[in-house]
């Protein structure tokens, strides 16, 4: 091995800082094979070196590698397949602003892994055995093709083959290609999630699954594009990984400073609070109370509960809007992705082969090799999923919806791929009935053809339809000219201030259409509920649910009800009534919860048309 420029400030710095790591990783060798690194401790050492490192990883990293692996060891031990993995990178960069400037460069990225190939070696050194006079050959492989000798390099030969490739003989890794793509809380406004694609290899491979929130440290490359007509001036990106940190799942969202807490308090002493976070939710829709209040407590969302028996009882309130078109439906959906600290946005139609779970497809990730894909249920976990257009989703979503809604996870078995993705998510759906209009007369079921087990996994379903009223048309056509206008008065105001438009009246219209509660204050207060607020029933309030619950089943009695009550409606009125305390940030669902909740579930059932 021939010394690297580094490697002898390595040798120091690891016996410095590292030297019971080291122990440890030789007592557990080969099957620990990676000495992790804390970025800082290298920046306290030696600051140049640690400069070195972002900006020059492929001169650097060689030589920890090599000052680890040379290191001498108290125990008769070798570690000459070890590696040393840098973590606390940073150089933390955004999917999107990744530039030209940063390659070659050591960088963090995070994101959600949505997609990860099978594990599969990779060939590192190729042993060739020539078949005339059977000299071998090793030959180092390249990172994009495979290549084969030119001539025997056995000098009394020296021929041009025929060559075979002796597998026992050779060199492989494990390698796995991952595609990680930026998490919904860290995209503003609800736009479109970049990704990019991951090379991991050894002791790297197989550890994540999509779905995982993960930070890739890694080392920026680039590979050259081929096109039908030859090699093209583009390049595409791709991360060689050095380590991977797992992202606190629950936690890591948006940062409450205590100045923000103060204002989140205060909110929530305010006795307008529910009116409050209902005027925040799609000011520019007009109507819609009731949908927006049962909205604003979706985005609170009920406790989930471990049952002694090991099973799990979701939190997640899932709502279907079904209705006309052009009644708002897509409106509110968007807008609460926009809103909620985690949202994805989907259709049903989506072209993508993921569909709405999780697939395993054949892809060009991996050249073919097979591909766990993770959909937008898997990329909302612990968020809320929008799924527009859910009367034209494929059958297969269909079945692994059931499971996806009511277990939260989503199970994958094809192609030797198995996994058990998490899908914690509340959905939001949307259905356009099957003859363009609603029909009152037929089953909500067989208008947007899906079937009742899976209707009844819903915690509310809303009909929405466009009945033609003067007096409501009037006020809707207003309300959306004002809004129209008042958008484009505030641009204007940006740009000139026209004398034509007063102050007062861009200040009148903008009144109708912003939201009560600021949308990044809103968020904060949610996120700050879900994380602090574990309401418990009290006594009357739970008896008040029962009665209701009984009520309703035997209404439903006899009778061909439109969605079957069954006691999946007890488990949401409980859901509702604790989103409703946590809405105030209170720890108790009083009588006050009880009776919210069997008010909105009594609208919701009236128009369904159990009555
Ligand atoms: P859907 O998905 O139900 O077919 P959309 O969400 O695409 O309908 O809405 C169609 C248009 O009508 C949107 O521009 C929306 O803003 C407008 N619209 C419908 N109902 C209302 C309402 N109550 N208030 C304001 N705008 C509305
Ligand atoms: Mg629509």
């Amino acid at each position: 091995m021939t010394e690297g420029k580094w490697d002898e400030k390595f040798r120091t710095f690891l016996k410095k800082y590292y030297w019971d790591n080291i122990l440890q990783l030789a007592n557990d060798y080969p099957d620990q094979r990676s000495l992790y690194v804390d970025f800082s401790d290298l920046e306290i050492f030696d600051r140049e070196l640690a400069d070195e490192l972002l900006f020059h990883p492929d001169d650097v990293i060689p030589s920890a590698d090599n000052a680890l692996q040379d290191i001498d060891l108290p125990v008769e031990k070798s570690l000459e397949d070890a590696r040393v993995r840098f973590v606390k990178i940073p150089n933390k960069i955004p999917n999107r602003d990744l530039r030209s400037k940063h390659l070659l460069q050591l960088v963090a990225i995070d994101g959600m892994i949505r997609k990860a190939t099978e594990v599969r070696p990779k060939i590192l050194n190729a042993a060739f055995k020539c078949m005339r006079c059977e000299h071998i050959t090793m030959l180092p492989q390249t990172e994009l093709k495979f290549v084969e000798p030119m001539e025997c390099e056995e000098e009394t030969c020296g021929r041009k083959g025929p060559f075979k490739i002796m597998i026992n003989q050779s060199l492989f890794i494990d390698a796995q290609k991952l595609q990680v793509q930026e998490s919904p809380e860290n995209l503003k406004g609800g736009s479109q999630p970049q990704s990019l694609d991951v090379d991991v290899e050894d002791d790297l491979a197989g550890i994540v699954k999509p779905g995982d929130r993960v930070i890739i440290n890694g080392i920026l490359r680039s590979h050259q594009r081929t096109t039908r007509e030859g090699k093209s001036p583009f390049y595409d990106l791709v991360l060689h990984a050095n380590s991977i940190e797992y992202v606190d799942q629950e936690f890591d969202e948006l940062a409450i400073s205590p100045e923000d807490e103060e204002e989140i308090l205060a909110l929530s002493n305010n006795p307008e609070i529910y009116n409050k976070v209902i005027k925040s939710i799609a000011p520019s829709i007009y109507g819609y109370e009731d949908v927006k209040e049962a909205l604003s407590l979706q985005l609170f969302s009920g406790v989930p509960k471990h049952l002694p028996d090991g099973s799990r009882v979701r939190g997640d309130i899932h709502m279907l809007f079904v209705g006309d078109p052009g009644v708002a439906k897509s409106q509110l959906l968007r807008y609460m992705v926009k809103l909620a600290p985690r949202g994805v946005f989907a259709s049903g139609k989506s072209a993508s082969s993921s569909g709405l779970t999780a697939a395993a497809v054949r892809d060009d990730l991996g050249d073919g090799r097979w591909t766990l894909e993770a959909g937008a249920l898997v990329m909302a976990d612990m968020g809320i999923a929008s799924i527009d257009e859910m009367d034209k989703m494929s059958s297969e979503d269909k079945s692994a919806l059931h499971e996806a809604m009511e277990q939260q996870t989503i199970s994958v078995a094809k192609a030797g791929i198995i996994a058990t993705l998490k899908s914690r998510c509340a959905l939001l759906g949307a259905a356009n009935p099957k003859y363009g209009r609603f029909d009152r007369y037929e089953g909500i079921a067989q208008q947007i053809s899906m079937p009742p087990a899976l209707m009844s996994r819903f915690d509310m379903i809303f009909v929405l339809l466009d009945t033609p009223n003067e007096d409501m048309d009037s006020r809707i056509a207003r309300h959306i000219l004002k809004s129209h206008y008042a958008g484009e008065l505030s641009e204007q105001r940006k740009n000139i201030m026209s004398s034509e438009i007063t102050q007062d009246q861009v200040d009148e219209h903008m009144e109708v259409v912003k939201p009560d509660i600021d949308p990044d204050l809103l968020r904060k207060y949610v996120a700050y509920a879900r994380r602090n607020i574990y309401p418990v029933m009290e006594d009357d309030a739970r008896d008040h649910l029962v009665k209701f619950y009984m009520d309703l089943r035997k209404m439903g009695e006899g009778k061909d009800s439109p969605v079957p009550v069954t006691a999946r409606q007890l488990e949401a009125l409980v859901r509702l009534a604790e989103a409703s305390a946590r809405l105030r940030l209170s720890n108790v669902a009083t009588m006050d919860d009880a009776k919210r909740t069997t008010r909105i579930v009594y609208a919701c059932l009236k128009q369904v048309g159990v009555d």
